[in-house]
């Protein structure tokens, strides 16, 4: 199958790639580089079924086509990046929504958007599940993120309705691995910069916030079979293994042996106060759940990044 990804030299996406190019697909992907990087990908150069074109698809999207599979992955997702970029953000989430969709259409392709956990907000029902209606501050900082992918949920129903396109939804919550950016600001690369270098771990607020951390191979997995699915009400794709923040830069100083200590600072504004997906709908429908336990992940993120810490 022949496969069109936006964001493709991003974290999750450039992952994506990696996966269907070992299963045997080709792939175009798109990026323009606000918050993706060349370095993802460079180990494709020369690879016959992976071809790539510098682009914003907020602008026009090249006649590359067609398609069997479309896949929107691009966004600032970092709460550093969409707080730097926050146009852009709600760009790609509308306009860039748009034009993919229209190419899904078009090529009569299936067409997958990654949405995030971030539609639930601060969420009021725990753990997350898909029926839940959100909990979203429209006009707080995160709200060009979360409006953002919000809004790209509702323009994907719509070319579903109006137009019968196969569109499906995929509200990832953290993952982590190789290929995140160092000075990002969340939470994985930050504490394992920190405790690599023995330097003090910034747990913000009281640390008692809970997150739930999905390494990047099974998102992968759970993207693919979402994205050959006929579902198309959102799939939260996530680890339901919680921790607090506390408890994570503990287990963080452990796996690094890191003679680091913890200071506090100020919880940013909206921060959620915890977060866990239900997975039973991924289960029923894709077969689907998260393999990788975090020590193995949190192992190959350290492999990864140890050589580029100064
Ligand atoms: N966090 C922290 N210290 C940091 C960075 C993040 O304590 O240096 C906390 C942050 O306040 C949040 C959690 O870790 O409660 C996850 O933050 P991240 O930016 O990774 O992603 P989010 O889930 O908030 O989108």
């Amino acid at each position: 199958m022949k496969f069109l990804i936006s964001g493709s030299a991003g974290f999750v996406a450039s992952h994506l790639v990696d996966r269907l190019l070992a299963d045997g697909h080709a792939v175009v992907g798109l990026d323009n580089f606000l918050t993706g990087h060349r370095r993802n990908f460079a180990h494709l150069q020369g690879n016959p079924n992976f071809h790539f074109v510098e682009c914003d698809v907020t602008k026009s999207i090249p006649e590359l086509g067609p398609f069997d599979t479309v896949i929107h992955a691009a966004s600032p997702a970092s709460p550093k990046d969409y707080l730097e970029y926050p146009i852009e953000t709600l760009e790609v989430g509308s306009t860039g929504s748009r034009n993919m969709l229209l190419l899904a259409h078009k090529y009569n392709a299936r067409y997958l958007v990654t949405s995030t956990s971030e539609c639930y907000g601060d969420p009021l029902i725990h753990p997350q599940v898909e029926t839940d209606w959100g909990n979203v501050n429209p006009v707080g900082p995160r709200s060009c993120y979360d409006e953002a992918k919000r809004y790209a949920e509702a323009m994907t129903m719509a070319f579903h309705r109006k137009h019968g396109v196969r569109t499906t939804i995929a509200r990832i919550f953290n993952t982590y691995g190789p290929r995140m950016k160092l000075d990002d600001g969340r939470v994985v690369p930050a504490f394992l910069d920190q405790a690599l270098q023995n330097q003090p771990i910034t747990v913000f607020g009281d640390g008692l916030q809970t997150r739930s951390f999905c390494y990047v191979s099974d998102l992968v997995e759970g993207l693919y079979r979402l994205s050959q699915s006929d579902e198309r009400y959102p799939v939260n794709l996530g680890n339901p293994r919680e921790m607090t923040m506390l408890e994570f830069a503990e287990a963080i100083l452990k796996m690094t042996g890191s003679t680091s200590t913890m200071v506090h600072k100020p919880l940013p504004q909206d921060d959620p106060k915890r977060r866990r997906p239900d997975i039973t709908k991924a289960k029923a429908i894709l077969g689907w759940e998260p393999k990788v336990p975090l020590e193995e992940g949190l192992k190959y993120t350290v492999d990864y990044f140890r050589p580029l810490v100064g």
